[in-house]
């Protein structure tokens, strides 16, 4: 067992905490975020929960409490959000060295010892540099950790769940409740009469592999405290990457349809170098209105590439490929996206006899790329691929809040008395 602690750190409701960091007026009221196109509601202040409105629904079904109970809802606004995570991160970083980040809003770390201190350190650092309010969980696993961040979340932000108060708690937490346990295997867990942590850990391990494979077993040893995983290991790895978005308004044209998939490209691209994978296919689609007469005239291609790569410019050239062979004239599109595939971490050398030696000027070149971007407030600003204007394509979003902090034109100002 390890003696050291696992951290998870997660932004309370995250969205919500971005578009109040530039309201601060809305501290304290009902407040939502809307998924693209305003569709549907992917993020609730504890206001809007407390409220009883449900993650998930449509905004046409909600417009009338939304009225009547002052909420304010805002659409997405990814750029904010992941400029913000990126903040979170970074301050993260600097006090702790390693962390491992696991989502938008998550993050793993390991702590030898003074947990309690370090975490109410990051909690004001935070809140200070970057003004996110956090919770942090603390246990023996990431399993344990995550749970125990769901306790720091009813607390005052911090949870350290201790050996001895997780095997006072463990028979009374409902296998439900467990990270990765929901859906069809909570069913099949209950089904062999699995129905708390405790009763997977003293499950016989014999068993758990039979009956819910290597998975099952990997689970049983995160609940029991013995760690399974705290790096990037395979089955942790992403497979996919998607970036895609709906049009403002439909477009017939290839060049706005070519531009699109270049600034999705440009994204799926660096994300995927950021989490330091590569990529062996590349697909891109492009997709009529649902409810046009085109429906059926949509279409998506994929290339699967001879070696593996990280390269912006080469995947460029092969989505602009790909988009080529699929785009039909006149037909209205309303959605265009790219999907990188088949990823692994960079490293993972398993040489092929007929690829061609790697180019190791391609790696400088896009290390350097995202560097800048990095740098830059807007994070799309050295560029590879075409760029129209982005109003030509760029999704309808309503409500959506300036760019306080990726673009100057939406800055806040501040009036002196
Ligand atoms: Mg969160």
């Amino acid at each position: 067992m390890s003696n050291k602690w696992v951290g998870l750190l997660d932004c309370n409701n995250f969205f919500v905490s971005c578009e109040r960091l530039f309201r601060p007026e809305l501290e304290g009221k009902p407040v939502l975020v809307l998924s693209s196109n305003d569709g549907c509601v992917v993020a609730r202040s504890q206001e809007v929960k407390d409220i009883g409105v449900p993650m998930g629904v449509p905004y046409f079904q909600i417009k009338d409490i939304i009225k009547n109970e002052g909420i304010t809802a805002f659409s997405s606004h990814f750029a904010l959000y992941r400029d913000v995570s990126r903040r979170v991160f970074s301050v993260m970083s600097e006090e702790l060295g390693g962390i491992q980040q696991y989502s938008i809003d998550e993050a793993f770390f390991l702590l030898d010892c003074h947990p309690e201190e370090i975490a109410s350190h990051l909690r004001k650092i935070i809140a200070k540099k970057v003004g996110i309010p956090v919770s942090i969980g603390l246990s023996q696993t990431r399993t344990r950790a995550k749970y125990a961040n769901m306790l720091a979340k009813k607390a005052k932000g911090i949870k350290l769940l201790s050996e001895q108060e997780w095997s006072f708690l463990a028979p009374k937490i409902p296998l439900a409740q467990i990270w990765g346990v929901g859906g069809k295997m909570e069913i099949k867990y209950k089904n062999h009469n699995l129905l708390t942590a405790y009763d997977l850990m003293s499950a016989d391990p014999q068993q758990v592999r039979t009956l819910f494979g290597l998975m099952g077993l990997r689970l049983r040893d995160e609940l029991k405290g013995v760690p399974v995983s705290t790096g990037v290991k395979k089955s942790d790895t992403q497979h996919t990457i998607l970036n895609s978005r709906s049009f403002k308004k439909p477009t017939e044209e290839l060049a706005v349809l070519a531009d699109a998939i270049a600034y999705h490209l440009r994204h799926a691209a660096a994300s995927m170098r950021a989490k330091s994978l590569e990529t062996r296919s590349i697909r891109v689609f492009i997709r009529p209105s649902r409810h046009s007469d085109f429906v059926l005239q949509g279409g998506s291609k994929e290339i699967v590439l001879t070696q593996y790569t990280r390269d912006t410019v080469e995947l460029s050239r092969l989505a602009k490929r790909a988009l080529e062979q699929v785009y039909r004239p006149r037909v209205p599109y309303k959605q265009a996206g790219v999907v990188l595939g088949n990823l692994r971490p960079v490293g993972v050398n398993q040489p092929d006899l007929f690829s061609l030696p790697k180019d190791k000027n391609s790696d400088r070149l896009m290390k350097v790329l995202d560097n800048i971007n990095a740098g830059k407030e807007g994070k799309d600003l050295l560029t590879v691929g075409s760029r129209l204007k982005q109003s030509e394509w760029q999704a309808k979003s309503d409500n959506r809040s300036p760019a306080y902090t990726t673009k100057w034109s939406d800055i806040l100002t501040v009036k002196s008395q």
